[in-house]
């Protein structure tokens, strides 16, 4: 199937900006893809101008947040090839999500032709320097008018792309994570493990508290016993703990990350040993005290490895590492990155090439 494209005109184009200033998440590209659903069907599927919606107050999505999306990236190669990263995992993960959030399924080729496309016709926004690259916004909502509480039997699917620069401005260095006692970003039987906007509007409220103590990050507990870690703000987490690695495993209230699953592949590929398995934070705390837990990481697409270099639970701040990127997290660093961006041999065949 051809997907018909329509361009901006010369003058509407965009300001690109170089790639030393680029941030994450403000500026956009040219173009957008864009379908919408209804009477039972996926219809016109087409790249358009990049461009606002018009939306009806009563739009069910403002109302019910009935929304999903996904978050992938395209890296430039040395070559000046363009690939994204995994990007059958994504459309398969949105399928997920909409399945939970009673919304359409996308064909999965479908979703990726369609990003294939718009990246081709986007292709000069794609940034070559060290650590930049194009983010890309699958996005998913209800257009529905009709504030009833019913699924919606219409809805958009989009996607928009972001030329990003390093997710944190400081670069590849140790982070700090505040351990969220109160409130939970997710409980068994909701919806932690779909990509919906709900889940991040919820997490807002700990993060605000944990910036203005000084920490970037949240940990997140289990909401049963409030003890087992979860995840790290939206990126799954990972430590070393005597030299094998430790993941907490999916129950079905953590998001199943692309960037987690590839680094437990990475870590196997060279040897490590890895667990999925509760953790426990009063025992992590512990193990950080003694050593024995000597480095922990953030994993997901946004920021890929974010070492760890400092947690505060309970009023106490455990330095990991002596604040400096571990070993093991350096490695896995420089595997994972080197394959997304064409320097290290993709044995896995995880890239797929766009242009
Ligand atoms: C997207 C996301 C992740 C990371 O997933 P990736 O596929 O690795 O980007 C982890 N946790 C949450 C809550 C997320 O939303």
């Amino acid at each position: 199937m051809d997907i018909p494209i329509l361009l901006c005109k010369e003058e509407e184009r965009k300001q690109k900006h170089e790639d030393s200033s680029l941030t994450f998440g403000k500026d956009f590209t040219d173009h957008m893809f864009f379908m919408h659903f209804k009477e039972g069907k996926w219809q016109d599927p087409r790249i358009i101008p990049y461009q606002s919606f018009e939306m009806d107050p009563a739009c069910s999505v403002l109302h019910y947040s009935q929304e999903i999306f996904e978050g992938m990236k395209a890296f430039r190669h040395p070559d000046g090839s363009i690939h994204m990263f995994r990007p059958y995992e994504n459309a398969e993960r949105m399928n997920i999500s909409a399945e939970r959030m009673c919304m359409p399924n996308i064909n999965k080729d479908l979703f990726v032709k369609a990003i294939t496309e718009l990246i081709r016709v986007d292709n000069e926004w794609v940034p070559n320097s060290p650590g930049t690259s194009l983010y890309i916004r699958p996005t998913m909502i209800a257009s529905e008018t009709f504030i009833g509480l019913r699924p919606s039997e219409e809805f958009y699917f989009y996607v928009i792309l972001a030329p990003v620069g390093p997710f944190f401005k400081d670069g590849f260095q140790p982070t700090k994570a505040y351990v969220a006692v109160e409130n939970v970003r997710a409980a068994p039987g909701g919806t932690g493990e779909a990509k919906t906007g709900g889940n991040y509007a919820a997490t807002l409220y700990e993060t605000k508290k944990a910036r203005e103590l000084g920490y970037p990050m949240v940990i997140w507990l289990d909401s049963l016993e409030r003890k087992y870690v979860e995840e790290g703000s939206a990126m799954n987490i990972m430590f070393v703990i005597d030299g094998e690695i430790y993941t907490p495993k999916l129950d079905g209230t953590i998001l199943r990350g692309i960037t987690r699953e590839s680094v437990i592949e990475i870590a196997n590929k060279m040897g490590y040993s890895t667990h999925e398995e509760n953790l426990d934070i009063n025992v992590l705390v512990e193990q950080i005290t003694n050593g024995t837990c000597s480095e922990a990481f953030f994993v997901g697409t946004a920021a890929s490895i974010t070492p760890i270099g400092k947690i505060f639970f309970n009023n106490q701040e455990y330095v990991i590492n002596d604040n400096e990127v571990g070993d093991i997290t350096q490695r896995l660093y420089d595997e994972l990155v080197g394959i997304q961006t064409g320097k290290v041999q993709d044995e896995f065949n995880w890239n797929y090439k766009v242009a």
